[in-house]
């Protein structure tokens, strides 16, 4: 939430909107959106984590919490290292944009691309966690790998958004 408020905030301050390009506004604009939709990325994975991990210490198997299955440990491990890298990511494509740096470019595309493309996968491990309650609509982590699937599509496909990165790379 903190995220996608401090976004909203620089698109303010970046002059949303506006079609004048003679101060580059409206190029950090349009390389901005796609970090709005990282922070956005990042929120859906956090979430499917914090609620993975509320209910693998409650379900009991095998006369066992499931947070005690170190095949689990190891998954919620994984979840956790990569939202924190996505969010990092886009951390310092947000700092990017205040500053209006150059290879912003590069670095919205990469943070939208990477965060969606994290939470699509701790998504479906969040449904993996919950096992057959993960997959149906009793459970909100079902519901949050769909929302996780969008942010794969919407404010320019991921495929586009590599299209974006190897052109600036390519520069
Ligand atoms: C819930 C939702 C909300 C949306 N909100 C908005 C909105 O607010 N504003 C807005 O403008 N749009 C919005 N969209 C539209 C969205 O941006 C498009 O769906 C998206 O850009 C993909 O376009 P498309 O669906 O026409 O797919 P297509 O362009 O037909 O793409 C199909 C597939 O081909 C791939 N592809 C296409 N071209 C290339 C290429 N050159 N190289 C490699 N692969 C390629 C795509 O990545 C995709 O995998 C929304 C869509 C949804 C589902």
């Amino acid at each position: 939430m903190r995220i996608v408020l401090a976004i909203c905030l620089a698109v303010l301050a970046a002059g949303c909107g506006s079609t004048s390009s003679n101060d580059g506004r409206t190029t950090v604009v349009a390389a901005f959106y796609p970090l709005a939709f990282a922070a956005q990325a990042v929120g859906v994975a956090q979430g499917a984590l914090d609620y993975a991990l509320g209910y693998m210490q409650e379900r009991q198997q095998f006369g066992k919490k499931l947070s005690d299955f170190q095949g689990l440990q190891f998954m919620i491990a994984d979840m956790g290292m990569k939202i924190e890298a996505a969010r990092q990511m886009t951390y310092v494509a947000a700092c990017k944009s205040e500053r209006g740096d150059k290879d912003l470019t590069f670095f919205g595309a990469a943070a939208k691309c990477y965060a969606s493309d994290i939470a699509m996968e701790v998504t479906t491990d969040a449904v993996q966690v919950l096992g057959g309650y993960g997959y149906v609509k009793d459970y909100p982590v079902e519901r949050m790998m769909r929302d996780a699937k969008i942010t794969q599509i919407y404010e320019g496909t991921n495929q586009i958004q590599r299209l974006v990165m190897a052109r600036q790379l390519l520069q």
